[in-house]
């Protein structure tokens, strides 16, 4: 008890950390968020058998013959997001190459776990797209191993994303790929195959050859609806055509591991993919009959697919009928961000002058740019990540004027306000945001927590 508590005290103190508990649910903007997975049905019966759990932030399971899968476990009690993501490591003579990083908060417990795996020597991380619970481990784990990932998820989490130029993410990957990968390690052919577009712009799914095992990421989220992030390039189109590629491509005993539940088969893919076809062919067909996402939803358009209901926003029913609606008529907008003028003048001058920037341009020339409330908001976690609180505060401060009557701007303003540590006027904003959405679940959390706090 004593070591757990001693490590959460270390994290929490830990800006990015504390950037991280703060936005958890935040980042379904631009971060994934899967949903409450139960770890145990991340193993199967003959698997948890073999489970040992090295403490309570970090489980792992031998899958096969040096390859193990390793659990980066979520929850409250753990202060962290309630569900848990599944790494894979090869372990063998030549070191450990693992899929994936985890949480921040896990990756010091994650990198003790691999100290006691084989030699202990971690080689390379391969990251499958840019979300963070795959990608926030990196900072510590960059200083055992090369970070490698497609070259899209080095774009977005380094300069070229906006004009930040001079602020890379601290966990950046360091090495990008094209299309595809081979690596030898371990005695086992390893693939590594960029996917475009599918989750994201920038997925790779890794296929370990001799072990007939593959670890997905979130290209599928087993036994629910699947979280596509179209603001983050992702395809309906595109991951409904990869759930095929994997049932046609790879040997029939072939094991999936997912970042979310349990290890997966061909069959289980085979019903998976029924399930996509189904619901995407409903939601379709009804857009053809003139349908908004809205009636669809108020028709309970999938109610007979409640078994697939996920338990947070971005995997419900509701949630997948604004997907597949949003995807039919392709990238919402084509303008460039008005982040972009903005994160020039940024980096260059001030925040003040970004913010006059803004109001110019919006007079302006206002078809000339995506002035959405999505563009700041993705601006203000941007600058979060690199630890410009003030600036962040700014940005969601300004996305609330422009946009009063959404509750998501109240969100980030009072997910900010915490961080400044002004409990008072995050509470206002958080009260603004249930006000404006009861349904926003991360506010009505974050209000009791505050309050229970006193
Ligand atoms: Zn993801």
């Amino acid at each position: 008890m004593c070591r757990i508590k001693a490590l959460l005290r270390k994290y929490v103190d830990h800006p990015i950390i504390k950037v991280y508990f703060a936005t958890q649910w935040k980042i379904k903007d631009f971060f994934s968020i899967a949903k409450v997975i139960k770890v145990e049905r991340c193993f199967t019966t003959l698997e948890r058998k073999k489970r040992l759990v090295l403490h309570n932030l970090v489980s792992i399971s031998e899958i096969s013959d040096g390859l193990h899968v390793i659990t980066c476990v979520g929850g409250e009690e753990f202060n962290l997001p309630p569900y848990g993501t599944n790494l894979v490591a090869s372990v063998g003579p030549d070191g450990i190459l693992l899929v994936d990083a985890g949480f921040g908060s896990t990756a010091e417990a994650l990198a003790d776990t691999l100290k006691t795996l084989g030699n202990g020597n971690l080689k390379l991380v391969i990251n499958t797209h840019y979300h963070g619970d795959h990608t926030f481990g990196n900072q510590v784990l960059s200083s055992h191993a090369t970070i490698v990932a497609h070259r899209n998820v080095l774009d977005r989490m380094s300069g070229s994303y906006f004009y930040l130029s001079d602020l890379p993410s601290p966990n950046r990957p360091e090495v990008g790929f094209d299309d595809s990968l081979v690596i030898h390690f371990n005695g086992e052919e390893i693939h590594v195959v960029h996917i475009p577009p599918c989750h994201s712009n920038g997925d790779a799914y890794v296929y370990f050859t001799n072990s007939k095992v593959v670890a997905v990421a979130d290209m599928f989220f087993p036994d629910e609806i699947p979280y596509i992030d179209l603001f983050g390039g992702g395809s309906v189109d595109g991951y409904l055509s990869q759930i095929k590629r994997f049932i046609s491509d790879f040997p029939d005993d072939t094991r999936f591991i997912a970042a979310h539940g349990r290890t997966y088969t061909k069959d289980d893919l085979r019903e998976y993919d029924r399930m996509l076809m189904e619901t995407t062919d409903l939601v379709r067909q009804a857009a053809e009959n003139e349908k908004t996402a809205s009636d669809m939803i108020n028709d309970s358009l999938l109610a007979d697919f409640q078994e697939w209901n996920g338990q947070f926003p971005t995997t419900t029913l509701e949630a997948w009928i604004q997907t597949v609606y949003t995807d039919l008529s392709g990238p919402a907008d084509t303008s460039p961000s008005i982040c972009e003028p903005m994160t020039r003048v940024l980096v260059e001058s001030s925040i003040q002058q970004a913010l006059e920037e803004y109001e110019l341009l919006k007079t302006s020339q206002a078809d000339a740019y995506d002035f959405g409330e999505a563009q700041l908001n993705m601006l203000g976690y941007q600058l979060l990540f690199r630890q410009r609180v003030d600036d962040a505060m700014e940005i969601f401060k300004l996305n609330v004027r422009e946009y009063p009557e959404s509750f998501n701007v109240y969100d980030s303003y009072g997910e900010v306000l915490l961080l400044k540590g002004d409990t008072a006027q995050s509470i206002d904003n958080y009260e603004k945001s249930v006000q404006l959405n009861p349904d926003n679940t991360n506010a009505v959390q974050v209000l009791e927590r505050l309050r229970g706090s006193g």
